[in-house]
């Protein structure tokens, strides 16, 4: 198939194993995320799928063909990674047509393509600038031109806006994606920034210990985390103990009906965001709860409530605003279709 295809990648540095038996498929075309904590794996795993490491074990394909041993220049590559910062001596131009140079292209040639990507990357007219003359955010721009000046079959980052202030990395982003959907090129972009990749990818690959916990489009995988692992991981929630018998759950010290859990789980956890968290009055099937601090950020009010010795936040618009105090007794509660049934 057309694309980028892993199987059953396994990589050890001696007797600790990075990435353990990682499959994963990348359609061409689109753009996917490799997230999760530091030491997770995700550089192991970039540079297997860009040549500079060997998998201990498995198989990488490049639109159908194997390309496991196949040496980094010649898999047809655009990297753009924190150790490969562009030529300090050259100027824009020249740093963009380093590639295009070194495979004997014609000066003439050269320049075309140059120009085309200056106006894609929004810096037409800075050719003959020193790239020690640019902001951080254009040499970051003149970066991703390099790398995308042979046309590339795939298009590899790692952490790339990460040296940038937050809010250049979050226009960066955006305009990191517009540019990979115009070019419709297959893109892995290694991030621990999960606002970061849930602006950019098509699908989130979401990794811990050097496996893939769950590989899904950014909204599943935060409506419908796999594990307590994701939905801790992916924003804010609340992981609550359930236990169950055939008469139903009892959540918090309160019977709560209607939780799709799967028949023989005798207890789990649910995860519900804290946008989810219903404050009523107490009473009424109602989790029952005590209000113990409320932040209000501005933008949106958090609740803590302590509710059968654990503590749930619920989040609400200011026009939404509970209105609560601290010590006040309140009911909690949630909508079966918003809790995600979780193993522990
Ligand atoms: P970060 O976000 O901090 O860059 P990461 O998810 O990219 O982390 P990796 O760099 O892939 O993590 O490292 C995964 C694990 O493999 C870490 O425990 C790291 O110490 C280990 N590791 C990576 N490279 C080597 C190596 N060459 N030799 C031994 N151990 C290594």
């Amino acid at each position: 198939m057309s694309g980028l295809t892993l199987q059953n990648i396994v990589k050890q540095f001696g007797q600790f194993t990075a990435v353990k038996n990682v499959e994963l498929t990348v359609p061409h075309g689109t753009f996917v995320c490799l997230l999760g904590p530091s030491g997770c794996g995700k550089t192991t795993l970039m540079r297997m799928v860009a040549g500079l490491d060997l998998p201990t074990s498995g198989a990488i394909q490049l639109d159908g063909k194997d390309i496991t041993n196949v040496p980094t220049h010649k898999r047809d590559l655009g990297m753009v990674f924190q150790s490969l910062a562009l030529f300090p001596h050259l100027t824009v131009g020249e740093n963009i047509a380093y590639s295009l140079r070194i495979r004997g292209i014609g000066k003439e040639e050269q320049k075309k393509r140059v120009d085309e990507l200056l106006s894609m990357i929004h810096l037409t007219g800075y050719a003959d600038r020193p790239v020690a003359k640019l902001s951080g955010g254009q040499r970051q721009r003149v970066a991703i031109a390099r790398a995308l000046a042979i046309s590339p079959k795939l298009f590899l980052l790692d952490e790339p806006l990460s040296a940038l202030d937050a809010k250049l990395r979050e226009a960066m982003q955006v305009e990191l994606r517009q540019l990979q959907q115009r070019l419709g090129i297959t893109t892995i972009v290694v991030t621990h920034d999960q606002r970061e990749a849930m602006t950019m990818a098509d699908t989130v690959v979401v990794m811990n210990s050097g496996e893939i916990r769950q590989a899904a489009a950014p909204v599943e995988i935060y409506r419908r985390p796999a594990d307590t692992f994701v939905a801790d991981f992916i924003g804010m929630t609340n992981l609550i103990d359930f236990s169950a018998d055939s008469t139903g759950a009892n959540v918090l010290g309160t019977p709560v009906t209607g939780l799709a859990i799967p028949a023989g789980l005798k207890s789990g956890v649910l995860s519900v965001r804290p946008e989810d968290v219903h404050l009523t009055a107490p009473g009424n099937g109602a989790i029952s709860g005590t209000v113990t601090f409320v932040r209000d950020l501005g933008g949106t009010i958090e609740t803590f409530v302590e509710a059968g010795g654990k503590q749930v936040v619920a989040v609400s618009m200011p026009n939404a605003r509970p209105d609560v105090t601290v010590g006040q007794a309140v009911g909690i509660q949630l909508n079966p279709a918003d809790c995600v049934v979780l193993k522990s």
